[in-house]
């Protein structure tokens, strides 16, 4: 793409995880010299765990040159109340990979040159058509774009948009992962080939899949079981739950490995009395869950002249959506599409860009809202 006469576009992007790297390929692929900085300086693969795979990511990664993406797959849905039994079952075949699975993916399409650890963005500002980004080792980087792919707790945003902020949805998720060869008995059986759901006897719902193990693994024997419970926290025992075993206060999600025991020991014990036995024994069986708070963010806005927020930084949607990382995916897509015909006129695209980002994000919400609210409905107690 030879978008100026002198130079093709250069882009700098600020987060190197799922939307960062998304934008990078897709980006890269239409010519334009991209350069990722990711403030963690080592690896990144404790951050999530399952996830629901779309179309939205499977057509950017092999759009792109990525992939193939590893997962596994069920042909149906179980539907459990919280007492016993087998439940209802439901056809309906659906594949399931991982956060660390994507990541990697996404990760091996990005060449070394273009992607830096330990690079924190700590300001940007824009000086005619080309952008000034400080970063954390003191240098400046000159581009003629700049993306925000911070994630839901984005500078960049707070610096553009001080108003919006991040709305409590009134529950968490707690998750947890298991090695299927750890899981005892009957269990694994039970919850092989298909997508679990169950009721909650005060309300919320836990629900359960297979994903890829270790090193991207799909064999039976060498996957692993996923768990996500949506569990009701009123903010005073937010304040507890997010503060890890040292003590120390968390914002939005506490890390795998950081959960006090005592919190651990009441989550199983809450299981035990609330979800299906088979659920319960799942939570009990769990070394390490981690919890994650459920916030909403939506933004009147995404294009700062030449800044654009994308991914979490700009929406961040509800997790029942299974939309996050396919939103980010539609955003890296749409982007490339519209500077690539959008020819030098890059505010046109950013223009462009941001009438779909909206559209799309506020969709996304509102359709998360939907599900939580139906959720919150059916809540009797608490
Ligand atoms: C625990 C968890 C579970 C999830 N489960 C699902 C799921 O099941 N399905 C689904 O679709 N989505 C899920 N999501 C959401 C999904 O992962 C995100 O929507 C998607 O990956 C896009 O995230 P992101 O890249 O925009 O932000 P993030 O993943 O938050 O990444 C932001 C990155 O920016 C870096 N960064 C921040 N500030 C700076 C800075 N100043 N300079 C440089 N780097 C910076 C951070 O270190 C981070 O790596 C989950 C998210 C979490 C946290």
């Amino acid at each position: 793409m030879n978008r100026h006469a002198e130079h093709d576009l250069a882009v700098t992007i600020s987060g190197g995880s799922i939307a960062g790297l998304c934008h990078a390929i897709a980006l890269r692929r239409i010519g334009a010299t991209v350069t990722v900085h990711e403030r963690v300086p080592g690896p990144m693969m404790a951050r999530g765990a399952g996830i629901v795979v779309q179309s939205e990511l499977t057509r950017l990664l092999a759009d792109n040159g990525a992939g193939p993406l590893p997962f596994t797959s069920c042909r149906g849905r179980r539907y459990l109340g919280f007492d016993s039994g087998d439940g209802v079952l439901q056809a309906m075949p659906q594949q399931f990979t991982s956060w660390e699975a994507i990541h990697t993916a996404l990760r091996a399409a990005v060449s070394r040159e273009c992607y830096r650890a330990g690079s924190e963005v700590i300001d940007v500002s824009q000086e005619g058509s080309r952008i000034l980004a400080s970063l954390s080792d003191g240098t400046r980087v000159e581009s003629d774009l700049f993306l925000a792919a911070d994630g839901s707790g984005s500078v960049t945003r707070r610096r553009m948009l001080p108003e919006v902020e991040a709305r409590y949805a009134g529950y968490v998720a707690w998750r947890g992962t298991l090695d299927e060869r750890e899981v005892s008995g009957d269990l694994l059986p039970f919850f092989d080939d298909l997508f679990t759901f169950s009721e909650a006897r005060s309300g919320g719902h836990m629900l359960a899949y297979l994903i890829p193990g270790k090193d991207d693994a799909v064999t039976p024997g060498f996957r692993r079981l996923n768990w996500v419970w949506y569990v009701h926290a009123s903010r005073a025992d937010l304040a507890r739950l997010l503060t890890d075993k040292n003590g120390e206060r968390h914002r939005s999600s506490l890390p795998r490995g950081m959960t006090p025991e005592s919190t651990i020991a009441a989550l199983k014990a809450r299981a035990s009395r609330e979800i299906h036995p088979k659920m319960a024994a799942l939570v009990s069986e769990t070394r390490a869950p981690f919890l994650q708070t459920i916030l909403d963010v939506t933004v009147p806005k995404t294009v700062f002249g030449r800044i654009l927020l994308t991914g979490d930084a700009a929406f961040v949607v509800r997790p029942h959506t299974a939309g996050g990382t396919a939103k980010a995916a539609y955003e890296a897509s749409v982007l490339a599409h519209a500077l690539q015909s959008a020819g030098a006129n890059v505010d046109s695209a950013l223009s462009s860009t941001e009438r779909l980002q909206l559209e799309y994000g506020n969709s996304l919400y509102r359709y998360g809202l939907a599900l939580g609210n139906r959720w919150s409905r059916e809540r009797s107690t608490d």
